[in-house]
């Protein structure tokens, strides 16, 4: 028996996985958004979940003490996916990574006129990466929540973050004005262990396949 990891966090991720899990025919022993536990067992014994923050679950897999994680696409390029097989798109945990500012801000107006502008987001190699090919000159301040309060005290003048149904930018007074990229979450695979594990990783990584295929 060959013991599988998978790294995932608690919340959407896992809520929106579990199906999947259910159809590769694998069922958690306990809910990681009920219980304290960080190792959660399932009813197949060579098969366990590693409840760890989303941002690192990449960091699990590449270091090899998860054989598989699922990590949203925001997560994997913030990390830079050194180390990992991207298998699958998952298609769970949808949602797009945008630019938005409050509802006064010329945003438009400002790129036009090659104004050097404000970005807080914690998503600084998404966002360099996309004003960098539209040959807009930012600063990027990094935070590491609610970015909707930055450009509502002036901290920056446009925020980098993800949204889904648009209510917390609504709430904060904030509209969207630039789609960067959709966003979803992906199953990875650290690169040794589909060499060394091949014969239970494989099976497996088909089974989440068939699993999103079929959602
Ligand atoms: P942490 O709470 O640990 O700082 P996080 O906020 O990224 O991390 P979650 O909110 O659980 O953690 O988000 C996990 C993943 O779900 C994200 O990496 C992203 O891919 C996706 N996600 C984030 N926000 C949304 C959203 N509003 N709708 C759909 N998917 C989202
Ligand atoms: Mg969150």
């Amino acid at each position: 028996m060959t013991p599988i990891t998978i790294a995932l966090s608690k919340g959407r991720i896992f809520d929106e996985t579990a199906p999947l899990l259910a159809r590769a025919g694998i069922l958690a022993e306990e809910d990681p958004d009920t219980s304290r536990r960080l190792v959660i067992g399932t009813n197949r014994r060579d098969v366990r979940l590693l409840i760890v923050r989303a941002s690192d679950t990449p960091t699990y897999v590449q270091h090899g003490a998860a054989d598989l994680g699922i990590a949203g696409l925001d997560v994997l390029i913030e990390h830079g996916g050194e180390g990992l097989y991207q298998p699958v798109d998952l298609g769970i945990a949808r949602c797009r990574m945008m630019v938005a500012v409050r509802s006064g801000f010329d945003y438009e107006g400002a790129v036009r006129q090659g104004a050097r502008l404000r970005i807080a987001t914690k998503y600084v190699k998404s966002a360099s990466g996309h004003f960098a090919a539209k040959g807009v000159h930012v600063d990027l301040i990094k935070l590491y929540g609610s970015m909707e309060l930055a450009p509502i005290v002036g901290l920056a003048d446009a925020i980098v973050d993800l949204v889904s149904s648009g209510g917390t930018l609504r709430a904060n007074d904030l509209i969207a004005v630039e789609e960067i990229m959709p966003i979803s979450s992906r199953l990875i695979v650290n690169q040794a262990a589909l060499k060394l594990k091949r014969a239970t990783l494989r099976p497996l990584i088909d089974a989440f396949a068939r699993a999103a295929a079929a959602r």
